[in-house]
């Protein structure tokens, strides 16, 4: 059983608002990708305390382009 992230992988955007100033915030990509060359390097549970995430969800990174707020918004994984 494999998941994907659907905003990865293109099949529908999430918007979110900032909190400061109402701007529709711009999705900045993955988290998980950032930590891609330290993975290797890390036991399963070691990685899941470092990033936070959990296994079937992907954080998103996203940015304000108004104020640069920066806020994680957790994207649900759905199975294929
Ligand atoms: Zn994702
Ligand atoms: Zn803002």
């Amino acid at each position: 059983m494999r998941t994907i992230c659907p905003v990865c992988n293109g099949l529908y955007k999430v918007d979110y608002n900032c909190i400061n100033c109402n701007a529709t915030m711009v999705d900045n990509g993955p988290v998980v990708n950032y930590m891609d060359d330290y993975s290797p390097y890390l036991l399963d549970d070691i990685t899941h305390l470092v990033d936070g995430a959990r296994r079937d969800e992907c954080v998103h990174l996203y940015r304000c382009p108004i104020c640069n707020e920066e806020q994680l918004h957790s994207i649900e994984r759905k199975r294929i």
